[in-house]
């Protein structure tokens, strides 16, 4: 592991000094079961880094997130047989954030399971002048 924190919990996971079920292991990620599921087979990626967020973790490690978050995804639609999976992915306290070493959710999902994972639609107010003020930040 190239950076971590001592008082963080899922960089004590990494360690093994916190018993986990790990799905997937490499150099550079590590996919374990939650402990508190959303539904059966609920995983997190965490990657052997401590970024609290998306926005303090490495390129390189964005690059290979999703790519590990696929694997591990078909493997568990493949052991559930479930009808769908979301991948989400909470930054900040204000977005649903409680662990702040970035991770990615991956969460089964059964038809008609209400699980809660969706917004009332609102009507967009003059996206064409945000989407500029947006790129104008890139
Ligand atoms: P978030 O709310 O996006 O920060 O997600 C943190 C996730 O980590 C939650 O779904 C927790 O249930 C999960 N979690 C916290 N501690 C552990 C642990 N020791 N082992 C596995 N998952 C954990
Ligand atoms: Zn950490």
């Amino acid at each position: 592991m190239t950076k971590t924190d001592d008082n963080c919990i899922f960089c004590k996971i990494i360690k093994g000094e916190i018993p986990s079920n790990k799905i997937y292991d490499d150099e550079d990620f590590m996919v374990m079961l939650d402990i508190s599921p959303a539904s059966k087979g609920h995983a997190v990626l965490l990657p052997k880094y401590h970024a609290e967020n998306l926005f303090e973790l490495p390129d390189e490690y964005k690059e290979k997130a999703l790519k590990v978050a696929g694997k591990c995804a078909a493997a568990i639609k493949k052991t559930l047989n479930c009808d769908g999976i979301n991948i989400l992915q909470n930054n900040g306290e204000a977005a649903g954030q409680t662990v702040f070493h970035f991770h990615i959710h991956i969460i089964p999902r059964m038809s008609g399971d209400n699980l809660g994972i969706t917004w009332v639609q609102k009507t967009a107010e003059d996206n064409e002048k945000l989407a500029e003020e947006i790129k104008s930040n890139m």
